[in-house]
C-alpha cells in the first residue's frame, strides 16, 4: 500500500494506473476505521483494479470545534487496517494541502442540504459537498463508495455529482452494525459504558417502526410519533430529531406511498449519533 500526502503525487500515481486501463475505486473517509469503513474498502477493491482511500478529517464540515478537536485519530492503526483490507493507495493530506492560501469556493447542494443534519449542523453539508467534490476531481475514480449510515450525506453527494456532471459513479453500501444493532461509528468510542448500553435504543426504535411499515402502516406522521416515543423511553437519550421523510429529498411526508426513510439524531451525553432505516 502506498501512502501519499500531496495532490500532485496522488494524481500522478492514479494517472499511471488509468493509462494502463486499470479501474479505480475511491473511498473517502475521516479515519478511525471500523468494520463499516473496512467493508467499503473491501468492496472498492472487489469491484475495481485499484482501491484508493482518502483519510482527511475535514475541518470545514465540523460546525462544532470541540467535535473536530475530539474526533478520534490514529494514523498507524488506520494504515494497518486499510492495508489488510486490500487498499492500494491511502491519501492523507494536511488541511493546508486541501485548502491553499486564497481558497474561496464552496459547493452547496440546495434544499436537501438544509433539512435535518443541515438544520442541526449549519454549514456541515457545504463542508462535505466541497471536500467530496474536490476529492472526486482529484482522484477521478470510476466509482466512489459511501455508506448508507450517512443517508442524507449520500443523497447530497448524489445530487452534487449529478448536478455538476462529475463522471464518477456513486455506489452506496448498507450500514454495518454491532451485534446488538448499534450502527458502527467512529464516535461510538466516546460513549461511556452506560451510554453505550442505552444507545441500542436507536436501532431498536428504528426497527420497530420498520416492522410497523412492513406490516402496512403508511401514516408517516404516526410512525414518526412512534419512533420518538420508543427513543424517549430511554432516559439517557436526548432526541435531536426522529422523522419519517422522503428518501431522496429528505422532505417531510404525510403518507408513505413510494418509499420512505426513518432518520434520527440522538445525543447520549455529549455524543451525537445518527442512524436510519428504509421503510417500504
Ligand atoms: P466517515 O469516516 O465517518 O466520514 O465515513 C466514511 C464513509 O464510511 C462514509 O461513506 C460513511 O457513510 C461510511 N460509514 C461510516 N459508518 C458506516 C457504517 N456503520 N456502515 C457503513 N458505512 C459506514
Amino acid at each position: 500500500m502506498e501512502t501519499l500526502s500531496t495532490i500532485a503525487a496522488l494524481r500522478s500515481v492514479v494517472g499511471d494506473e488509468r493509462r494502463v486501463c486499470r479501474s479505480v475505486g475511491l473511498v473517502p473517509t475521516m479515519g478511525a476505521f471500523h468494520d463499516g469503513h473496512l467493508s467499503l474498502m473491501r468492496r472498492a477493491k472487489d469491484e475495481n483494479d485499484v482501491a484508493v482511500v482518502t483519510l482527511f478529517v475535514n475541518p470545514t464540515q465540523f460546525n462544532d470545534p470541540e467535535d473536530f478537536k475530539k474526533y478520534p485519530r490514529d494514523a498507524s492503526r488506520d494504515n494497518a487496517l486499510a492495508k489488510d483490507a486490500g487498499v492500494d493507495i491511502i491519501f492523507t493530506p494536511d488541511p493546508a494541502e486541501m485548502y491553499r492560501p486564497g481558497y474561496d469556493t464552496t459547493v452547496t447542494a440546495g434544499a436537501i442540504a438544509e433539512r435535518l443534519e443541515g438544520r442541526s449542523r449549519p454549514g456541515h453539508f457545504a463542508g462535505v459537498a466541497t471536500v467530496v467534490a474536490k476529492l472526486l476531481n482529484i482522484v477521478q475514480a470510476d466509482r466512489a463508495y459511501f455508506g448508507e449510515k450517512d443517508w442524507q450525506q449520500l443523497q447530497v453527494i448524489k445530487r452534487i455529482t449529478a448536478d455538476l456532471d462529475i463522471p464518477t459513479e456513486i455506489r452506496s453500501h448498507p450500514t454495518v452494525r454491532e451485534a446488538d444493532g448499534l450502527a458502527m461509528s467512529s464516535r461510538n468510542v466516546r460513549l461511556s459504558t452506560e451510554e453505550r448500553r442505552a444507545a441500542t435504543v436507536v436501532s431498536s426504535a428504528l426497527l420497530s417502526v420498520k416492522t410497523m411499515a412492513d406490516a402496512g402502516t403508511t401514516d408517516a406522521t404516526g410512525l414518526a410519533a412512534a419512533l420518538n416515543q420508543a427513543i424517549a423511553r430511554e432516559p439517557l437519550a436526548r432526541i435531536d430529531y426522529a422523522v419519517v421523510v422522503d428518501p431522496s429529498t429528505m422532505a417531510d411526508i404525510i403518507t408513505i406511498d413510494g418509499g420512505a426513510i426513518a432518520a434520527v439524531a440522538v445525543y447520549f451525553g455529549s455524543v451525537r449519533l445518527i442512524d436510519n432505516m428504509r421503510l417500504r
